[in-house]
């Protein structure tokens, strides 16, 4: 049973500091709060969010978010990706059929020129690929499509309210036809239920013809309160027979949720081979016109961080370097914020004004990295993640 509860809200857009690399956004907007999907691993349930009720079943509704979406993107005076949805709500649940408020939302961003970066585990998306497909031919559009099971069985078990795994492919494939990028969040992987082998090898088949633009595998975690213990009831209903293994790997209660960490070291060793054939995050083809300079830079550099490192690389200067850059366009962009009659496009000005000289070096400590980002930054060259080699934009 879903209980509604209608809220009016006072802002539909949450801005990010700097963009969130990993869901490539640097603006946050959800029409619901809570999740009817009822994922028994959901993440949305640990109580650092706050979600009040029972999870599953309590779902705010913010009814006003039309209005209020139409009115922030007026003030907003960057243009950069809008990110909806995420780990501990999905905008195309259930309700979403009658509600319709992404339907509006979605009518008010095909009008202007925000890209926008969707995540769901709902094929009711496809209700609205007309609207998804004039806002990718205006700021461009990306389906990030939550998948981990080759089959529905275990699916039902672990996924209830989601759409099946074909109608999820069918969503995949129906916005890659579009035109639209698309890409799978394969996580989180179950141990033992479907990290194996068999549903890998599965995955990756069903995957190959629709070629999604990038697949990101990632483990579980269980943060110890009441995500923990719903997974556990759930598991124990399930699969009492991997309780135990379960009960070793987070053993630790970590407060990250992070299994045992030689479970972790074998899941970086052995997954991502499975899909080595897809780019492993959001390629930097895709979001690089989709947002200022500064923002691509802060982006690029934390997904290399992470490409480096699940290549054995170490990649501690590169952190360093990233995380001065980060502090550096920080204080930029507060001082930016607090200067409203600043036109757009001043923060890539103080950016390239930088990169031209031995500042850019200074900042970074990195001359090989400071030469690197000036190819991206001034001959607007692309990083491949698979080769891992800068060269001339495509097409
Ligand atoms: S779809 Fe996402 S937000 Fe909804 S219950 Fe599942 S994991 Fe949570």
């Amino acid at each position: 049973v879903t209980r509604r509860h209608y809220v009016d809200i006072k802002t539909a857009i949450r801005k990010e500091a700097l963009a969130d690399t990993f869901s490539v956004s640097a603006y946050r907007c959800s029409p619901y709060g809570a999740c009817a999907h009822a994922c028994a691993y959901c993440d949305g349930r640990a109580e650092k969010y706050h979600v009040e009720g029972e999870f599953a079943s309590d779902i705010t509704v913010r009814q006003n978010l039309a209005d209020v979406l139409a009115r922030d993107l007026e003030k907003l005076r960057e243009i950069a990706p809008i990110g909806i949805g995420s780990g501990i709500t999905d905008a195309y649940q259930p309700i979403e059929e009658e509600e319709r408020l992404m339907r509006r939302a979605a009518e008010i961003l095909a009008e202007r020129d925000f890209p926008v970066s969707l995540m769901t585990k709902s094929s009711l998306v496809l209700r609205d690929l007309d609207l998804w497909r004039r806002v990718n031919q205006r700021g461009g559009f990306i389906l990030m499509v939550s998948l981990t099971f080759a089959e529905d069985g275990d699916r039902e078990v672990f996924e209830p309210g989601a759409s099946s795994v074909e109608e999820r492919l069918e969503a995949l494939r129906a916005f890659k036809e579009a035109g639209c990028a698309v890409g799978v969040l394969m996580m989180p992987l179950l141990p033992g239920i479907s990290d194996t082998t068999e549903n890998l090898v599965a995955l990756a088949d069903r995957l190959r013809p629709i070629n999604p633009d990038f697949v990101m595998p990632g483990s579980l975690t269980l943060r110890p309160g009441r995500q923990k213990a719903h997974f556990f009831s759930v598991l124990a209903r399930s699969y009492p027979e991997l309780l135990e293994r379960y009960r070793d790997l987070y053993a630790k209660e970590l407060v990250s949720g992070n299994p045992s960490w030689a479970y972790r070291q074998d899941f970086a060793r052995r997954v991502p081979g499975f899909f080595s054939e897809f780019n492993p995050l959001q390629p930097h083809r895709v979001y690089r016109d989709r947002m200022p300079i500064y923002n691509e830079i802060h982006v690029l550099m934390g997904h290399m961080a992470e490409l480096y490192r699940d290549r054995g690389v170490d990649t501690r200067a590169l952190e360093a370097a990233h995380g001065r850059y980060a502090q550096w366009i920080t204080a930029e962009k507060r001082n930016f914020n607090r200067r409203r009659s600043l036109p757009p496009g001043t923060l890539d000005r103080t950016l390239t004004d930088l990169a031209r000289g031995s500042g850019w070096e200074e900042l970074l400590d990195n001359e090989r990295l400071a030469a690197f980002l000036r190819r991206v930054i001034f001959d607007r060259e692309v990083f491949d993640y698979l080769s891992l080699e800068l060269g001339p934009a495509q097409g």
